[in-house]
């Protein structure tokens, strides 16, 4: 078995490292203030451009063709810096994959090479309602056929980017007789489209730069040619996208859980109590050792459900186990950066607490760490 990363993956991963060192570190903070909007979009623009808001789709609409390990360092690299920045690419990549796998020639050509250009900004994927979120399947939003249209009534909640999206991609009850799961379709939405009003952004606890929105549906009229997919065959879509994004928020966590390791691994050498650094205190060196050990092996878990992915194989049980791991992961480490750091890990100054803050959504968003045993549980006992 061979541990390496081919040439153009090595490449892919400087260029995000290089980026988001450049481009996204100088301005993380102030979007965690809520400000600098300006310069994300600026950002997300020359992201697109650079290929990275497009790495699987196919290269005859603007696409890289990069691989699913592609995705998971660049997604880690961008993380590393800025996640708020980092969850919007992974999303819109997510969607161009849906768009790629299952659009007609027509959306692809509509949407892709938009995405590709910057042109979008970014694109959302609309699954999550208010009575549908560990069960998407319980969904209400409706697709009622009239002559050569659907008309789209209902509401989407906690849609990343809604707000800066192109276009979304909403699934919708299309056959409401059906059983669960099974009378949901897929419909590219332009977001000029009359009747889609996006909703006031969601206040959090973190990823501040990453707008959250409702998205409402009032007697939305798209032409049936905005349908992907087979009618009434969407659910499937959903699920089987959804493993790809939990690569990429997998690979988020790994970023965010490096920032602060990195960050308090500085720190405790340079800190002196009773006499001697930080980092010569067993015990401390211990927490650390442990939050090393989680990162190599989310690495390997991210590696591995992605290297799966690209090999043609069903990947959704690796997929659930690394953002699974990962997000915990993450979760201890930012926690453990912030104790290293003592009260300054608490106070906003040293930037350890915004990953704190912006690792905690990881374990729910793309399914919850709940979501993923099941998953896994249900994929191991089959
Ligand atoms: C910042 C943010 C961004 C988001 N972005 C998007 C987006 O772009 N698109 C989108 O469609 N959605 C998005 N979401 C929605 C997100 O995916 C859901 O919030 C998530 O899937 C959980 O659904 P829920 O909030 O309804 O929680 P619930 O489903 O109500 O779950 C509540 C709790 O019950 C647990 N639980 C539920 N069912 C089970 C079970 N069977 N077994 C054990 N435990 C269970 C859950 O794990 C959780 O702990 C986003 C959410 C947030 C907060």
């Amino acid at each position: 078995m061979q541990f390496a990363l081919s040439e153009e993956e090595a490449l892919i991963q400087e260029t995000a490292r290089r980026f988001a060192a450049d481009r996204l570190a100088p301005h993380a903070e102030a979007l965690d203030r809520g400000e600098g909007r300006a310069a994300l979009l600026s950002n997300l623009r020359d992201l697109a451009q650079a290929g990275f808001c497009t790495l699987n789709a196919p290269a005859r609409y603007g696409g890289g063709e990069a691989g699913a390990v592609a995705f998971a360092l660049s997604v880690e690299e961008l993380g590393y810096a800025c996640a708020s920045t980092a969850v919007t690419v992974s999303v819109t990549n997510m969607v161009a994959e849906v768009v790629a796998a299952i659009g007609t020639d027509e959306q692809k050509q509509w949407a892709l090479p938009k995405l590709a250009d910057g042109t979008f900004a970014a694109a959302a994927f609309c699954l999550t309602e208010s009575g549908a979120g560990s069960d998407p399947s319980a969904m209400r939003l409706s697709a009622r056929r009239e002559g050569g249209d659907y008309v789209l009534n209902g509401e989407k909640i906690y849609i990343t980017s809604g707000e800066y999206a192109g276009f979304f991609v909403v699934w919708a009850v299309t056959d409401p007789q059906a059983a669960r799961g099974k009378g949901i379709s897929v419909f590219l939405v332009p977001a000029d489209t009359k009747g889609v009003l996006v909703g006031k952004a969601e206040r959090k606890l973190g990823q501040h730069g990453s707008s959250t929105n409702t998205i409402l549906f009032e007697d939305a009229r798209v032409p049936a040619s905005a349908l992907m997919g087979r009618e009434n065959d969407g659910f499937r879509t959903a699920v089987a996208e959804l493993a790809g994004g939990r690569i990429g928020i997998a690979a988020l966590s790994l970023g965010i859980a490096r920032a602060a390791m990195d960050k308090a691994k500085a720190y405790v050498k340079e800190r002196r109590q009773f006499g001697q650094p930080l980092a010569q205190m067993q015990g401390l060196q211990w927490m650390i050792a442990d939050r090393e050990t989680d990162m190599e092996a989310a690495r390997l878990l991210i590696l591995n459900a992605a290297a799966a992915k690209d090999r043609g194989e069903n990947y959704a049980r690796q997929a659930s186990m690394a953002k699974l791991f990962a997000s915990e992961a993450a979760h201890r480490a930012t926690d453990t950066a912030v104790q290293l750091f003592g009260g300054a890990g608490y106070v906003a100054d040293a930037g350890v607490e915004r990953h704190l803050r912006d690792a905690r959504i990881t374990r729910i968003y793309e399914g919850t760490s709940e979501i993923q045993r099941l998953v896994i549980a249900r994929a191991t006992l089959a």
